[in-house]
């Protein structure tokens, strides 16, 4: 097989209630998955399971609540969702929180929130889920990084940090995993209009610097990242491993 069909698959997107892991979670949908919707906030959880499920169907959208910082809801959902629901094929750690303030400011509490959530919950949600996939010999994840793996900015030194882990910890999994069967590869978006950065749309300094820098010139929408996640979670990249496949319009192309 080399087509990019998800059918008979069953996806744990990790922070899908909004935003960028919504979209992707109503792309495995289309692309005939079944998936596992995730977030803390479980009246904005069910609102988005109930709406996907009226276009995809009730039988084939989950949703499970829990914060990917807690290692033992992690741990207990992961582990509730193989024996209840099936073997999770595809996992995607998109889940993440922006904090922006210079770093001669920053609380270190911050500092370790915007980590455990950013790049420790990869770690965390990940271990769970390969405990499951590696004993059955094939599973695919996807990490969510930035193009802020690559690329520094004043006042969101966390992120950077969590998402260049984020980026060795996949060539990290990919090591440790891949003669298992397992892929590991990660997506890093460009700068993509969500509540994230609904702030910095607002900002016409930052929108038109956004612009300016992204050689496609505009910002980019969470549908730009549905069938690049698609494509790496299907058996079209079966011998893609380890990878960063950057999706930012050509922001890390040029200078
Ligand atoms: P949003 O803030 O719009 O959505 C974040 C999602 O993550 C929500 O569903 C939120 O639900 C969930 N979430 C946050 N913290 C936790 C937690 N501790 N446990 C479980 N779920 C959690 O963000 P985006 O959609 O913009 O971003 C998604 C991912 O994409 C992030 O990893 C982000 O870093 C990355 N990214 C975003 C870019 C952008 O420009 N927007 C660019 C590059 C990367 P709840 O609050 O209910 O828990």
């Amino acid at each position: 097989m080399t087509g990019t069909d998800l059918g008979g698959r069953t996806a744990l997107v990790t922070g899908s209630s909004r935003g960028i892991g919504r979209a992707l979670a109503d792309g495995m949908l289309a692309a005939g998955a079944r998936v596992v919707l995730n977030g803390r906030d479980t009246a904005v959880l069910e609102e988005t399971r109930a709406s996907l499920a009226a276009t995809h169907g009730e039988g084939r959208v989950l949703a499970r609540d829990f914060d990917v910082t807690d290692e033992a809801a992690v741990t207990l959902a992961v582990d509730e969702l193989e024996e209840r629901v099936g073997p999770i094929d595809v996992l995607v750690n998109n889940a993440g929180v922006q904090h922006r303030v210079p770093l001669l400011e920053l609380d270190l509490a911050d500092w370790e929130r915007v980590l455990a959530t950013n790049l420790t919950s990869a770690f965390v949600v990940g271990r769970a889920v390969a405990r499951h996939m590696v004993p059955r010999g094939g599973g695919r994840i996807v990490n969510i990084a930035s193009v802020q793996a690559d690329l520094a900015r004043p006042t969101i030194a966390p992120y950077t940090a969590a998402k260049g882990g984020l980026r060795n910890l996949t060539r990290a999994m990919c090591a440790e995993w891949a003669s298992a069967g397992l892929q590991v590869n990660a997506l890093a978006p460009g700068y993509i209009h969500t509540e994230m950065t609904q702030a910095l749309v607002d900002d016409p300094a930052f929108d038109g610097w956004v612009r300016g820098r992204t050689p496609a010139a505009r910002w980019g929408r969470v549908e730009d990242l549905v069938g690049p996640a698609v494509f790496l979670a299907s058996d079209a990249a079966a011998f893609v491993n380890g990878q960063v496949l950057f999706v930012d319009g050509g922001m890390t192309a040029v200078v």
